[in-house]
């Protein structure tokens, strides 16, 4: 393996905590020369606020290292001439989409597309139901998912993810999403061209089964799963089997050259 992509929440960090150990590997890689990416399905920050994160952690990364769904969807729209989406992120990673001039307000119809990500606690009956009027107004909308990514762990416990509510909306309005963040193939692809590599020479790290590991052997990288986040006992014979299985992060020097 030449190069490593690192999804964050629960394998860098959990809330606000580093994962111990997961630092000083991110370090080991910078000194090592080994490239490296971090992939994130989040949603709930824009990537400037990511990269305070990590800077609170002690991990310096630039804007090109954070690969996040809101700039893979803001480059599908661009490519096929879409603007004024109704957008459904916190408002600090509404941001991210400015260019495209999202739909304001209350409105229930004009929407160039309807993108959803992880809104958390900013989700309630009326906000997913405009979603689904916007959707119901015109058969052309595009559903786009930034991931669709289950649930996560916070620091209180597992949280609904952004795909728990794209699946209500695709099976509410009989429409399937366009998804642009993990586990999409397209996303890994462009991943790997971010690290300048092929695809088989790149391991994705990550605490999701599904998202992490099953998509990015989908897409051709391989998959190597740690023990913390979100990770489950159940995980292991679920049908899915990492290339490796890690305690940590904190363990990935080590085991490098096994990988
Ligand atoms: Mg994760």
């Amino acid at each position: 393996m030449r190069g490593v992509l690192l999804d964050l929440d629960g394998v860098v960090y959990v809330g606000d905590q580093p994962v111990p150990g997961a630092p000083e590997t991110i370090h080991w890689l910078a000194r090592e020369g080994i490239p490296h990416a971090f992939l994130t399905n989040t949603t709930s920050r824009p990537r400037q606020a990511v990269i305070a994160k990590l800077a609170g952690l002690g991990v310096a990364a630039g804007a090109e290292q954070i690969l996040t769904p809101a700039v893979s969807a803001v480059a599908w729209m661009r490519r096929h001439s879409i603007t004024g989406p109704a957008v459904f992120v916190p408002e600090a990673t509404a941001e991210e989409f400015a260019e495209l001039a999202p739909l304001a307000g209350d409105a229930e119809r004009g929407a160039g597309a309807v993108v959803i990500g992880d809104l958390g606690d900013g989700w309630t009956f009326a906000t997913l139901n405009r979603a689904l009027r916007l959707l119901m107004s015109d058969p052309a909308i595009p559903l786009v998912a930034l991931g669709m990514t289950r649930y996560w762990r916070a620091e209180d416990g597992l949280r609904l993810d952004a795909g728990a509510f794209v699946r209500a909306l695709e099976y509410a309005a009989s429409r399937a999403a366009v998804v642009v963040g993990k586990p999409d193939p397209t996303f890994y692809g462009a991943a790997v061209d971010a690290l300048d590599l092929r695809a088989d020479q790149v391991v994705m790290i990550g605490d999701d089964i599904h998202t992490d590991i099953e998509g990015a052997q989908r897409a051709g990288l391989a998959g190597v799963l740690v023990r913390t986040g979100k990770f489950s006992p159940s995980d292991i014979g679920c049908g899915v089997v990492p290339d490796a299985v890690l305690d940590s992060l904190a363990d990935l020097p080590r085991r490098w050259t096994d990988l």
